[in-house]
């Protein structure tokens, strides 16, 4: 349903009528996906040995041209490597790394950041434990927990029950049937029972749910809640969009569906969130801890992780930290982080380390009621009798839970999916907690205060505490992937699972931030034209914001955990449908959203051969090359790319949408003989594989830049024929990585990865959201991905990801299904090759304590970054140039470029968003403010281009006039076949000053009223009091390497 719904919600995306043609485009693409079937060239008959040997020879030809191109290739590829006047070696020595002197600024910046060594370093943990799944007892995953009995005779425990629901925004049933059956019930439940009773609290974290609600009840409701709010009894934690999925998530959409939340409960309920609240997720994204502290949130509770390291941190007592950016060298990223101790956040494992005993104080199960203890003990309701004697057996949970911890603070949650639908169930819980918490007051002796809390209540005790104790936490660094909840079941299977609705994702995304940039240029520049400020009397201003707010939102849902992971049900999932149409046009207007000058093929279709293209300012022609459509794929392999499955025969658990369990890994082979198609010109070469479940195409551009650095490799998978498989693309080179290798988390940062023989091979996939890389002293190969997929590199110097799965059975997580409606799939990357100049890997010894030995190992550096070149073709692959079509010359007589940016920016500053905000008086309308994000990346210094890269990042280099959107003209015969017209544009460039932004130059002739720094989530208490207030420009911004930076400007 999410997805039936974003196709609903599609086209309200659009802005203007030129937006129209931006999808339309879009769903021709992805009909093309759909649509096209595989053919498979049939064998020739044995009677036809004529025909046979024909074909033989053809193979045989085509196999020497693509063995002549791939020589070429590799030629063109270590010809662009080798450095210059350096003749054709592919290795470079070591040691003649940049010295901080001659290194770009943010290059320098980014390397102080790099390898830090202080607190708890996640690798390092997963080096030293033995994952040995030794049986705890009661905690079975856990150790015996003791106590004397005298430790709270100082300072009491201060319990804090948390009352929750977790509501997902599709699951088992989608969106809309959830919120009629369950999630209206509980919020009106919740209204009334909260108010009844000012003991009572909760927390609610979905923010789509809760809006939804809200337009539902009446302003008297309204109040109640606002009253709720403000007296602390119902607290919105986190505040996003959705519990957003932390591994396939891009940081663009984990963001804006934080904006979108924030945004709406600042407008309705005037708070801010203080708190986090990740129960779901499958595995955690330090990505996450950065954007909700950058959105000014102070703590956070995360919960599925690994169970080996949940007992190692309890045995630590470090279940408790501040979670550090791996990059960061200063506290300013820290966040304090709870992480939950035991298996799952419902109550059983919740109140302590026996889920036996504390099923029996989830009073929704008292006995005659719909749901029970599976562990045999049901629950008593409390009564002067037996209150003794449950308040005790209780507070021995809390006593035993509590050793986990540094404070006599404890937190416990109480609640679980889609809880708190029927009143009873409040008066139950309500109820008999309270007679518990009335006994341990009316017994000091015991020296236990407990209460329902909201969790901000929680924090708040937690921190006094700690400054009274003059505790500090301890810092850590790293990521809580891959997760594995029991035995060796590992969640790497979701980095993959439903891989075209990932793919569709990052589509949606791309073009959700260039119509928020255009939607905002394009108000801007209508309040300049009139020059009073006010928008074109006939421009439908809200129809189109309240199309581009149901766009945020779709792309928002989407990214919910069971959304984007692919672990929902068939039928939420939805099918999305597209219709081929081909227009009859003649002008088309390319868009490049990105914030660099650029060269891009265009690629058409058109219905005659006999076309050229034109600019349509000067006239004069531009390079094109005209390619067949292939109606019949031929076959071919490549030297360098070899392509596999992983069978799955074991009789043991299975795979299923969210784990990964691999039966025999085997390489891909096919019964029909090989063909291979070649095809060069003047803008591209390219060779493709048709394989009967793939097709595999690598590509090399002839263009200027940084579009012609790397090989564009694109797969079509069809497994829609098979039975339990998993289809790996794998690379192979001779990169000396060892063991480790990169991948990236949200497409935010870098992490390390660490192929660890002691964990099965599902636990050393990992999620690839946008990169990942090998690399040695000399070399780095660095594939740029254009979807989520789950990477590994199981030997040294190899890649690879996992394509597609179809899986027959369910692993047992709830979702009841395999999955099995596969699509026809695309999937698209660059393949990047650089030199290293000195990329030395250790950087000295360090230590860990672990069971009370000191263990010592070597510091890697932790932390690496992508090279500017890979930052720029990875920005390039996630965001292709923008084709509209105009239906013909006369219904669009003027047009002329658009320059709306005066300069690229630097190469390491990203232009997030420019994402126009609603109007603080008028609901559904724009207001003149918008929020200006921008990412400065990190980049990697030993890897840095010879050539000179086409944007700058020093404030002396100076280049020409940037073109950002170029117009120009196909002429074409109308004739009934098909053909591709591959259109080369190439901009020139502009001229840019420094590394602090100067806001005004950049958006030249916009003016910018104000610029005001803000948080992450543009709330307005966040905003800086700002001398930009001031009416006189410059309007500078300074920008951090690796921060994201907010700005509220006003544009004139
Ligand atoms: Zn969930």
């Amino acid at each position: 349903m999410v997805l039936s719904k974003m196709k609903r919600k599609l086209f309200p995306l659009l802005v203007g009528g030129v937006f129209c043609v931006v999808v339309m485009s879009l769903y021709r693409m992805l009909e093309m996906m759909q649509g096209a079937e595989l053919q498979h060239l049939e064998a020739p008959a044995g009677q036809d040995f004529y025909r046979l040997q024909q074909q033989i020879d053809k193979l045989e030809r085509l196999l020497s041209a693509n063995n002549r191109l791939v020589v070429t290739l590799r030629d063109s590829l270590l010809h662009r490597q080798a450095p210059q006047g350096g003749g054709g070696a592919v290795n470079v020595s070591a040691g003649s790394a940049h010295s901080p002197a001659d290194a770009p600024p943010g290059c320098r910046l980014a390397q102080g950041m790099k390898g830090r060594a202080d607190g708890v370093q996640l690798l390092d943990v997963y080096n030293l434990l033995p994952f040995d799944n030794a049986d705890g007892g009661a905690w079975k995953q856990g150790f015996e927990i003791s106590y004397r009995g005298n430790e709270w005779d100082e300072q009491p425990l201060e319990v804090l029950l948390v009352p929750h629901s977790h509501n997902d925004p599709g699951w088992l049933k989608t969106f809309e049937n959830y919120y009629q059956d369950q999630t209206r019930h509980i919020l009106n439940n919740m209204l009334i029972k909260l108010t009844e009773d000012s003991r009572r609290k909760m927390i609610w974290a979905e923010i789509s749910y809760f809006s939804k609600w809200w337009n539902d009840i009446d302003e008297q409701k309204r109040e109640m809640v606002k009253r709720l709010v403000g007296a602390g009894q119902l607290e919105l934690v986190t505040g996003g969009w959705v519990m957003a999925d932390e591994a396939n998530s891009h940081y663009f959409a984990l963001l804006d569906q934080l904006i979108e939340g924030h945004q709406w409960i600042q407008r309705h309920l005037g708070v801010r969130p203080r708190s986090g609240w990740a129960v779901d997720p499958f595995g955690h994204s330090p990505s996450m801890a950065y954007l909700l502290k950058g959105a000014g949130l102070s703590n956070m509770v995360i919960q599925r992780v690994h169970y080996a390291v949940k007992k190692h941190f309890a045995q630590q007592q470090t279940l408790e930290f501040l979670w550090r950016q791996s990059w960061d060298s200063s506290p300013r990223s820290d966040i304090t982080c709870h992480m939950m101790p035991f298996y799952s956040y419902d109550v059983p494992h919740t109140c302590g380390p026996n889920p036996a005993v504390c099923c029996q104080f989830d009073f929704h199960r008292l006995p005659g009621g719909r749901a029970m203890c599976p562990w045999k003990k049901s629950p008593q309701p409390i009564t002067e009798q037996n209150v003794q004697e449950r308040a005790l057996l209780l507070l021995d949970q809390y006593r035993q839970k509590s050793r986990l911890f540094r404070s006599h603070v404890l937190l416990v949650p109480l609640g679980d999916d889609f809880r708190f639908v029927e009143a009873s169930e409040w008066d139950a819980q309500s109820g008999n907690y309270q007679k518990l918490f009335d006994y341990f007051d009316q017994h000091p002796e015991l020296h236990v205060k407990a209460r329902f809390g909201t969790l901000s209540d929680y924090f708040e005790a937690l921190h006094r505490r700690l400054d009274a104790m003059g505790t500090a936490l301890p810092a850590l660094r790293g990521d809580f992937f891959t997760y594995a909840d029991r035995d060796d079941h590992y969640w790497s299977g979701y980095f993959t699972s439903r891989p075209f609705y990932k793919r569709l994702d990052r589509t949606l995304e791309a073009t959700l931030r260039a119509t928020e940039i255009l939607f905002s240029l394009a108000l801007a520049e209508m309040r300049r034209f009139r020059g009073d400020g006010l928008l074109v009397a006939d421009f439908p201003v809200r129809e189109h914001f309240r199309r581009l707010t149901a766009g945020r939102r779709s792309l928002a849902l989407f990214q919910h955990h069971d959304g984007i992971t692919g672990t929902s049900r068939d039928p939420v999932v939805g099918n999305v449908m597209f219709n081929r149409t081909l227009l009859p046009f003649r002008s088309l207007i390319i868009f490049n959203p990105t914030e660099q000058l650029r060269s891009s093929v265009i690629s058409v279709v058109v219905d005659s051969p006999d076309a050229d293209v034109v600019d349509a300012t000067t006239g004069q022609p531009m390079a094109a090359q005209i390619s067949a459509v292939w109606a019949e794929p031929t076959q071919a392999s490549t030297e360098q790319f070899q392509l596999l499955s992983l069978n799955l025969e074991s009789n043991q658990d299975k795979s299923g949408a969210y784990l990964f369990l691999p039966g025999e890994e085997g390489l891909y082979s096919s019964s029909e003989p090989p063909l291979v198609r070649v095809s060069r010109g003047p803008v591209f070469s390219d060779i493709t594989s048709c394989f009967r479940h793939f097709t595999h195409t690598v590509r090399l551009l002839s263009a200027p830049g940084h579009a012609g650095r790397s090989l564009e490799i694109s797969n079509m998978v069809d497994i829609r024929s098979e039975f339990n498989r998993e289809l790996v693309m794998r690379l192979v080179s001779d990169v000396a990585n060892g063991n480790r290798f990169y991948s990236d988390l949200n497409g935010f940062q870098m992490q390390q990865r660490r192929t660890l023989q002691k964990l099965p091979l599902q636990a050393n996939f990992y999620p690839m959201t946008s990169a990942a890389f090998l690399q040695d002293a000399t070399s780095r190969m660095s594939l740029l991905s254009a979807q989520s997929q789950a990477v590994a590199s199981l030997r040294p110097g190899e890649l690879e990801v996992v394509l597609d799965r179809r899986l027959q059975q369910d692993d047992n997580r709830g979702l009841g299904q395999g999955v099995t409606d596969n699509k026809l799939t695309a999937s698209l990357y660059h393949l990047l090759l650089e030199d290293r100049r000195g990329g030395a890997e250790v950087r000295g010894r360090g230590s860990v304590k672990c069971g009370g030995k000191q263990h010592q190992h070597d510091i890697f550096s932790s932390v690496e970054h992508m090279s500017l070149l890979a930052h720029l073709t990875s920005l390039s692959l996630n965001h292709l140039p923008i084709t509209m079509v105009a239906p013909s010359d006369s219904q669009v007589p003027k047009l002329r470029p658009f320059l709306p940016l005066r300069s690229s920016l630097p190469c390491d500053v990203h232009l997030l968003n420019l994402r126009t905000l609603e109007d603080s008086q008028e609901s559904d309308s724009p207001s003149q403010e918008v929020a200006l994000l921008l990412h400065r990346k990190g980049f990697d210094c030993s890897s840095a281009p010879q050539a000179p890269l086409q944007c700058t990042w020093s404030a002396q280099e100076e280049v020409d006039t940037h073109i950002h959107v170029i117009i120009i003209n196909v002429n074409c015969k109308v004739v009934k076949m098909t053909y591709v017209i591959h259109v080369m544009y190439i901009t020139s460039y502009i001229k840019y000053s420094s590394l602090q932004v100067d806001l005004d130059r950049l958006f030249s002739p916009l003016r910018f009223h104000s610029v005001r720094r803000s948080g992450l989530t543009l709330l307005r208490e966040d905003d800086q009091p700002e001398s930009a207030r001031q009416p006189a420009p410059p309007h500078v911004a300074r920008l951090r390497p690796m921060e994201i930076s907010a700005f509220r400007v006003e544009v004139a």
